[in-house]
């Protein structure tokens, strides 16, 4: 939802992420990291993505650009290949993926709702890219459930990224844990939950953020006490903590 000052930056040409796009506390110091190191090398597809997604009234989902130069950076630092996402949304982050992983890559991508995902996916294919993906409409639990069964999908992936349902979120841990490999990554996003981590008991906080936030600070005691990972969390776009599997 555009607040006035959204809409005052708006009007003087400054940055349009929809949402709550940054922890930094600084406007101006985010304006600047988009305005010096995104926008002039961001993919012009993930540009055209990022555009459309704007338009649409869900937009506040969206992975910021910010995000989406760090996950592309990370998958080739990790020269990830086979990867998954939960949570796609429009495919601003699937796009960043499947834009950073070799021609033979694959995206195993997971989402309640189709709709949203095939708004994006011309652009996408336009990018030459979406041979990459595969897309599998319904909840992503009983699919990790059924991957965990057989064996030879342990230890197969290079890099996990989770945006999706955040109540969600250490029942995907207890699976990704096996599928991703020793040595790979798994990213949860939205970990800093809009700064409500830390928001006193009386804070006013949107109703979804309320109640989302005891399942988001669950998880992150959760992920710092677990010893078969190493972890940084990192201010980027809502927070994400990216786990390395050491074991
Ligand atoms: N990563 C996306 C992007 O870059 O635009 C944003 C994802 S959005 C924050 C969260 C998504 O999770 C929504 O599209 C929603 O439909 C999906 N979702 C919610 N519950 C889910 C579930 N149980 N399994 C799979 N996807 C789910
Ligand atoms: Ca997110």
């Amino acid at each position: 939802m555009a607040t006035n000052e959204d809409q005052k930056q708006t009007e003087s040409g400054r940055h349009q992420e929809v949402g709550h796009k940054s922890l930094l506390q600084s406007d101006a110091l985010y304006q600047y990291i988009l305005e010096t190191s995104v926008y002039p090398r961001e993919h012009e597809a993930m540009k055209e993505l990022r555009e459309l997604t704007a338009k649409h009234p869900w937009n506040i989902m969206t992975t910021s650009a910010d995000e989406g130069q760090f996950l592309n950076m990370l998958l080739k630092l990790i020269n990830a290949k086979n990867t998954m996402e939960i949570g796609v949304y429009t495919g601003y982050s699937l796009l960043a993926t499947a834009l950073a992983i070799p021609e033979d890559g694959k995206i195993l991508a997971m989402d309640i709702n189709k709709e949203n995902y095939e708004l994006g996916l011309p652009v996408i294919k336009k990018a030459g890219v979406a041979h990459k993906i595969d897309f599998r409409e319904g909840p992503a639990l009983p699919v990790l459930d059924e991957m965990v069964k057989d064996e030879k999908n342990h230890g197969s992936y290079d890099f996990i990224f989770v945006d999706a349902d955040k109540d969600n979120y250490i029942n995907y841990h207890q699976r990704l844990i096996d599928l991703v490999k020793v040595g790979g990554v798994i990213g949860y996003d939205n970990t800093l939950w809009n700064g409500s981590v830390v928001a006193p008991p009386d804070a006013p906080l949107r109703k979804y953020v309320r109640y989302y936030r005891d399942f988001v600070l669950e998880l992150n005691k959760a992920l710092a006490a677990d010893p078969r990972i190493e972890i940084c969390m990192l201010p980027v776009g809502d927070g994400i903590t990216i786990c390395r599997r050491i074991k």
